[in-house]
């Protein structure tokens, strides 16, 4: 009795949306999995996980973009929280409502980031010790899962599940710009073309300077693929780029989101209400790298 008095009736966690500031393919495993060279970080964006006590699990989706994902256990936030039940002694239930406002299917880890954010919200309502190591059962929902659960930027490396945080990193003004097509991350991987490249050095995060110095010497190698399946890919690029204020435009993750870095965030708003007034079909966010 005294238990249930101290449990919490709700617990709420972010799920902030992950970009990739850049990627490069360096390898290939034998089972396929692609080997990654990049650096990730997280938005003051993205989508809203509740959990609150319940005999069963189960999922509740609203927000801009409930229609695009499932409202059952094939849901990534679902699977997260019956494997994570699973993991444990109890067999307790919640009842998930996920609020979703990042566009899916869009590169900037949506599913992978419910699936976290789930994780972080259930140890909490079911009072798992704080020091529980879920970086296998993360690993075990998909690739991207454990750099979500980490939630800060990070240089990663194997299939982006090996992750070296970063001790700082500048809260750039960001704007996020998708066009409104879907991108499946197996097509995209599927049509690119290209040589591997070698892994870079480590490279300083602590500054904005230093950062999109280091910045300019990389890319996004998935872009030309993205391009050939979703061509608004380029457009969007060529508006980002063409923004006054912008010091870097690149595609995040398999596409088709495009993001600007803009040390001046009024740079940023101006740039966001251009392109909302004259692109009314794309989605346009501006915030913050976290
Ligand atoms: P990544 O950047 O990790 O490659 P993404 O952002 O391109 O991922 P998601 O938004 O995670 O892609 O969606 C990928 C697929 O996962 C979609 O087909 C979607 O239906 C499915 N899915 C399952 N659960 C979710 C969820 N909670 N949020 C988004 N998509 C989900």
């Amino acid at each position: 009795m005294a238990a249930d008095v101290r449990r919490p009736r709700t617990v709420r966690e972010a799920a902030p949306a992950k970009v990739n500031l850049f990627l490069h393919l360096v390898g290939r495993r034998p089972d396929g999995y692609h080997l990654l060279d990049g650096l990730v970080a997280f938005t003051a964006f993205g989508d809203r996980v509740e959990v609150t006590p319940a005999d069963d699990l189960s999922i509740a989706v609203d927000g801009p973009f409930a229609a695009q994902v499932p409202a059952d256990g094939s849901n990534l936030a679902l699977k997260a929280a019956v494997a994570l039940r699973d993991l444990g002694p109890s067999g307790e239930g919640a009842h998930i409502r996920l609020e979703k406002r990042v566009p899916v299917a869009a590169g900037l880890g949506g599913g992978s980031g419910d699936a976290a954010a789930v994780l972080r919200a259930l140890t909490r309502l079911w009072r798992w010790p704080r020091d529980h190591d879920l970086h296998d059962l993360a690993a075990s929902l998909g690739a991207d899962v454990p750099m979500c659960l980490a939630g800060m930027p990070a240089r990663i490396a194997g299939i982006g599940d090996r992750l070296s945080p970063c001790a700082s990193f500048p809260s750039l003004p960001i704007l996020l710009v998708n066009p409104g097509v879907p991108l499946g991350t197996p097509e995209v991987f599927r049509a690119r073309k290209g040589d591997w490249r070698p892994a870079l050095p480590a490279f300083a995060t602590d500054d904005a300077d230093g950062l999109l110095a280091a910045l300019a010497d990389t890319r996004n190698d998935l872009t030309d693929s993205a391009r050939v399946l979703a061509p608004s890919v380029g457009t969007v690029l060529e508006r980002l780029t063409a923004a006054p204020g912008c010091r870097l435009a690149r595609m995040s993750g398999s596409g088709a989101t495009c993001f600007g870095l803009f040390p001046d965030a009024g740079d940023a708003t101006r740039a966001a209400r251009r392109l909302r007034r004259e692109q009314p079909g794309w989605w346009v966010a501006a915030t913050r790298l976290r």
